[in-house]
């Protein structure tokens, strides 16, 4: 029997990321990794840096997804996204320079604020490096 389906919405800052129905969607929130199906009870969350998994009726899209918010509704599944990449449009050699200008920075930093702010970049860095590495 075919899976039930939802709408997923993706909004980008710039433009709609993705529309389509699908059957699940897999993300990371500051309270972990989820899977979302249909008829998921409403809520609100909060996104963390991690593998966007898309499941549609005829195969899977995944994507980098690093910062938003998700509303769950009856009707729909929209990911307010501030920064969310597709593999084929993710920039290698940045994230490398981002991954390594983090590290530099955790080696040398004692500043709480500044430490934080290193780990986040780093983890968003190794979560494109990542989605680059499964897709290729
Ligand atoms: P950087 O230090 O390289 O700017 P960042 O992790 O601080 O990386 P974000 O704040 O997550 O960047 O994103 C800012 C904007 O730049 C978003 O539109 C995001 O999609 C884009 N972006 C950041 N890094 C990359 C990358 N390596 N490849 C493609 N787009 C990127």
């Amino acid at each position: 029997m075919a899976e039930k389906s939802f709408r997923l919405e993706i909004i980008s800052p710039d433009r709609i990321f993705y529309t389509n129905n699908v059957t699940m969607v897999e993300y990371n929130t500051v309270d972990g990794e989820v899977g979302v199906y249909a008829e998921h009870i409403p809520m609100t969350q909060i996104i963390a840096p991690g593998r966007l998994t898309i499941t549609e009726e005829n195969g899977q899209k995944t994507a980098a997804l690093l910062s938003g918010f998700v509303e769950i509704t009856p009707e729909k599944v929209t990911i307010l996204a501030e920064a969310v990449e597709w593999p084929q449009n993710i920039d290698v050699a940045r994230a490398r320079r981002a991954r390594q200008r983090a590290q530099q920075i955790l080696e040398q930093e004692t500043d709480e604020r500044e430490t934080a702010l290193a780990e986040a970049a780093l983890a968003r860095a190794l979560v494109r490096l990542d989605t680059v590495e499964m897709n290729e």
